[in-house]
């Protein structure tokens, strides 16, 4: 069993911390806010959580994974691994890779898919980027947290399949949400469509495990008032990092600029806090 700092214990990471401790590891957990975790002992400070032989980092964005490695690197003992499995952008995982090295540690980023039910079910996918050595060290608690973990290759090779991932996600579920809408105003029977589309060249993740209209398919957010799911403001977020990474190496993704700028739109008009499939409503409403 492993001593396991864990640093960011929101939505995401409260479960993820507390599926390690069910799993016997003693787990030291820190967060700027006041978050107790079942099992897991709270520390008052990043260093303090840091020292351990594993320390994982489930934080907002790339500026704050940045400034708490600047903390994280000065506690970690020599050959400690750090699995930074937050969302962030490419560059800032490169750059907390380089921090790792230049202290002596190992370091994986390795973001995931699942959300806070695949979290808390322990069922989250996991894509990894870093050395051979640090991946063997950070898989066995990928074993814990989720069911499946990929090593996509060097440092930020996580990130990127993460942001594509993504990004494919987004225009695939903005493509369903016309398909329906249009299929709507055309006169069709949602549920005829679906068994159409589903079992047809258009299938996909979107139609078929997670369609955006009420009553159709297996039960989606579409079922809950689009009660979240995975939050539009999030989807933002990750579209934005996928276009930021594309100018960043030159990459023409006119969709994903598309689908980008659609998501910003559904925030902006009362998506906020609605899981992202819901914009399919924002799409319905529109005329041509
Ligand atoms: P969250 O806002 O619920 O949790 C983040 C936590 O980090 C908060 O509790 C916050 O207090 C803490 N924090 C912020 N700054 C800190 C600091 N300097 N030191 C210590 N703690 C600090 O967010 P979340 O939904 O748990 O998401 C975490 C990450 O996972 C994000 O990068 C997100 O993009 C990614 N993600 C989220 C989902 C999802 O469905 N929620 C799915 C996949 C990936």
């Amino acid at each position: 069993m492993s001593r396991i700092g864990f640093i960011g214990l929101g939505n995401m990471g409260g479960p993820m911390a507390a599926n390690l401790a069910k799993a016997g590891h003693e787990v030291l957990g820190f967060d700027v806010a006041d978050i107790n975790v079942d099992g897991i002992a709270r520390t008052t400070s990043v260093t303090e959580a840091a020292a351990a032989d594993l320390v994982i980092t489930m934080l907002p964005d790339g500026p704050i994974v940045r400034a708490v490695y600047g903390d994280i690197v000065r506690a970690a003992p020599v050959g400690a691994c750090l699995i930074d499995c937050s969302t962030i952008d490419v560059e800032s995982a490169r750059a907390a890779h380089e921090m790792a090295a230049d202290a002596g540690l190992l370091s994986v980023d390795a973001p995931v898919s699942g959300g806070v039910g695949g979290a808390t079910a322990g069922t989250l996918t996991f894509m990894a980027g870093g050395a051979d050595a640090a991946f063997a060290l950070a898989a066995p608690l990928f074993d814990v947290m989720g069911q499946r973990a990929v090593h996509c290759g060097e440092a930020g090779a996580g990130q990127a399949a993460k942001i594509c991932n993504n990004m494919l996600l987004a225009i695939s579920m903005i493509g369903t949400g016309e398909a329906f809408a249009l299929g709507q105003k055309l006169g069709l029977d949602p549920q005829k469509l679906f068994d159409v589309i589903s079992t047809s060249s258009g299938h996909c993740w979107s139609v078929n495990t997670y369609c955006p209209v009420k009553g159709v398919g297996p039960e989606s957010p579409a079922d809950k008032d689009f009660k979240p799911g995975f939050a539009a403001e999030l989807m933002v977020k990750d579209t934005q990092l996928s276009q930021n990474a594309a100018s960043a190496v030159g990459a023409s993704t006119p969709l994903g600029q598309h689908a980008a700028d659609l998501y910003l739109d559904f925030v902006k008009a009362g998506g906020k806090g609605k899981d992202f499939s819901g914009i399919i409503e924002m799409l319905a409403q529109r005329s041509r």
